[in-house]
């Protein structure tokens, strides 16, 4: 981050084309990895492990998670960074959202990270099948924590409403980059849109929900950059970051401008939790949803979000719901 200025741009010749050492990717090695791959396939659901090519997938299925595409595998927005594929997308089929809730259901998952291409040509960019999947995932498996990896909706308040009245634990929306790379890394994007579409998010259900983003490193920007981000994460009230080094799914795309040491990405991760992350995941190889489960939203926002669910379903609540219902209990134990 420390080499790039503003003419190194996206010149190819900076391309760093030799990984170093600690961009290592494991094998699968275990039988949880197969039945997560044959689950996936017999489900017919996409995730963005193998869309975006992550390098944890051997890992991550065979830990038995994976984090689900929903929408299709076709994206209509062509970030320079995404491997995810750039066409005209397909019909929403409508029993996703129920293949979805079956798949968390077989995993015994208890945190399930939803996420989906964008879809601009929807007029909802594809709100209500993310309202559809939240409502079957939580009606198959009413312990889980659903956290949503969500486009920006082209900021429009009532798509991202129709998200928020789902009640995810936690809202998800990635900067990706800085705000002076952002129209060279996702062009149909903007850092202040995404910025507000994260605070507007929390507002929606009067901050009861745990908001994150996160980073890629490694595209040419410069340390001042990326403290700045993080301000303007906190001020926009996200508590949870993460940051991984970008790396290049094809010639195509944009080139690695720098491979960030682990000796940085620890310090980056003590400089976010000091200026008021609450949790930060900081490594080469970490990614939005990587090792998700180790970050649990707060008891009371819990117990907030279950009690309006229920409340919305017309259901008594009884003390045994307040501050923290018994499920959770037994739930936060099991993802700690
Ligand atoms: S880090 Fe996320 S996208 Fe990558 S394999 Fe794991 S669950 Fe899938």
């Amino acid at each position: 981050m420390s080499i790039c200025g503003p003419k190194m741009k996206m010149d190819p010749t900076l391309h760093r084309e030799k990984k170093p050492d600690w961009i290592k990717v494991r094998l699968p090695n275990n039988p949880a990895f197969w039945s997560t791959k044959s689950l996936i396939t017999d489900l017919k659901l996409v995730t963005v492990c193998e869309e975006a090519q992550c390098p944890n997938r051997w890992e991550c299925w065979g830990q038995g998670t994976a984090t689900f595409m929903i929408a299709g595998d076709k994206c209509t927005r062509a970030c320079g960074f995404c491997a995810v594929k750039t066409a005209k997308p397909d019909a929403l089929e409508a029993d996703e959202p129920a293949r979805v809730a079956e798949a968390t259901r077989r995993m015994n998952l208890r945190h399930v990270v939803i996420t989906a291409v964008a879809r601009d040509d929807l007029r909802d960019g594809g709100a209500e099948h993310f309202q559809r999947t939240i409502h079957a995932v939580r009606e198959a498996n009413p312990e889980i924590i659903i956290e949503v990896l969500v486009p920006d909706f082209n900021d429009r308040d009532w798509a991202l409403q129709m998200v928020m009245d789902a009640r995810p634990h936690i809202f998800n929306h990635n900067l990706e980059t800085v705000e002076r790379l952002t129209p060279l890394v996702r062009s149909r994007a903007q850092y202040q849109r995404s910025l507000t579409v994260l605070k507007k998010a929390k507002a929606m259900v009067d901050g009861k929900v745990a908001t994150k983003s996160g980073i890629m490193l490694g595209l040419g920007e410069r340390r001042d950059e990326i403290l700045r981000a993080f301000d303007d994460l906190l001020a926009h009230d996200v508590t949870v970051l993460t940051m991984g080094q970008y790396l290049r799914p094809t010639q195509k795309h944009l080139p690695v401008v720098e491979y960030i040491t682990p000796d940085s990405f620890d310090e980056l991760k003590e400089i976010a939790l000091a200026k008021g992350f609450r949790h930060v995941a900081s490594g080469p190889l970490v990614r939005s949803s990587y090792h998700a489960a180790n970050f649990r939203p707060e008891l009371d926002v819990l117990a907030a979000i279950e009690a309006d669910v229920r409340a919305a379903k017309g259901l008594e609540l009884g003390p045994e719901h307040l501050p923290l219902p018994a499920p959770h209990a037994g739930l936060i134990q099991a993802i700690a």
